[in-house]
């Protein structure tokens, strides 16, 4: 199969690589398309410990069950799934409490195993989820990134008919916007340094969308980091009303710092917490994405070819697209044989 392999940081091209093929609990599945976000430029780029090479990445898939392993039950050739990347071992501690993102042998595909920059990848049974023949499929390459967007709603838990800001207009700020509307959140401020992407956001979601400058002295007590830039995470908490909170969504550089005021934490009853990829959001995620597809499907506005991968990965960089995928098209060879293990 073709594939799109990462053989050092910041060194890629499309490769012959061999079709995967199922262990007893996983499928292969010919993927119609995966979506490209922020955290994969850092993976391309070498930046996050997780980081093996070579690598295919791409952990936003979905597509088509083209063979299943001997002890897979309730899929079968044939059936439309999305892919929830995550790599739990379920066995140590963190999993045991129910913190699988927290997992001490974590992984993911696309990460720390080959992932869906492919035209075929395995993944684990547990991890499919099946598209039934009504679910609207324009939408399906957001799942992953709602799926992210519920886990950091869960940890924020915020409160209807109160306010809320979010920094950053990339496709998770955006995200985040429509879900906070959804749930009846607002009125939602979303910020951005970038003039291209202040008027993506504003055509694509109720929020009022500024430039930092432009927020004068708002404030609200739902503040979103949704850029990974520690300066933003500084203006986002200089947002953040009294007894409010904020959520630290964007995926920093591992070693960016950020000054804070100890006092102002104390003193204001500041909330901070984090949150990190997806944990038990994905089924809430494929509901959310089928209820509200007409007003998310419009966010993924770029499609590329495998062979156009650089062209895909300089747009993101750019942020002149909100969401843009690799679609490697239909296999054009014979699907690997169902029913084979490893
Ligand atoms: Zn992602
Ligand atoms: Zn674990």
């Amino acid at each position: 199969m073709r594939a799109v392999e990462v053989s050092a940081p910041g060194v890629l091209a499309v490769r012959d690589r061999p079709d995967p093929v199922p262990a007893p609990d996983e499928v292969v599945i010919a993927v119609r398309s995966c979506g490209i976000c922020g955290t994969d430029l850092h993976l391309v780029d070498g930046e996050l410990g997780t980081d093996r090479f070579p690598l295919v990445p791409g952990h936003e898939a979905w597509g088509e069950v083209v063979a299943v392993g001997r002890a897979v039950d309730g899929h079968a050739v044939g059936d439309l799934v999305a892919v929830d990347p995550s790599l739990h071992c379920g066995g140590c501690d963190p999993c045991r409490r129910g913190q699988g993102n927290m997992c001490r042998r974590w992984g993911a595909l696309g990460a720390t195993r080959p992932g869906a920059w492919a035209e075929f990848m395995a993944a684990p049974a547990a991890n499919l989820h099946r598209l039934e023949p009504d679910y609207p499929l324009a939408a399906v390459p957001l799942a992953e990134p709602v799926a992210c967007a519920v886990r950091g709603l869960d940890r924020l838990a915020p409160r209807p008919d109160q306010p809320a800001i979010v920094f950053g207009a990339g496709t998770m700020g955006l995200v985040l916007a429509i879900l906070l509307d959804a749930r009846g959140v607002g009125p939602v401020t979303v910020v951005d340094v970038n003039p291209a992407r202040r008027a993506l956001a504003a055509r694509l979601t109720p929020a009022d969308v500024r430039a930092p400058e432009e927020l004068a002295g708002r404030t609200a007590p739902w503040v979103i980091e949704a850029t990974g830039d520690p300066r933003a995470f500084e203006q986002a908490l200089d947002r953040v009303a009294r007894a409010g909170h904020l959520l630290v969504f964007g995926v920093a550089a591992p070693l960016a710092t950020a000054t804070v005021s100890p006092y102002r934490i104390y003193a204001d009853e500041l909330t901070i917490v984090g949150s990190m990829a997806i944990l038990h959001s994905f089924p809430a995620a494929m509901d959310t994405v089928r209820r509200h597809a007409a007003r998310l499907t419009p966010l993924v506005t770029d499609r590329f070819g495998l062979d156009g991968v650089d062209a895909a990965l300089t747009l993101v960089r750019t942020g002149g697209t909100i969401k843009t995928v690799l679609a490697p098209g239909p296999p054009d060879r014979p699907s690997p044989g169902p029913e084979v293990s490893r």
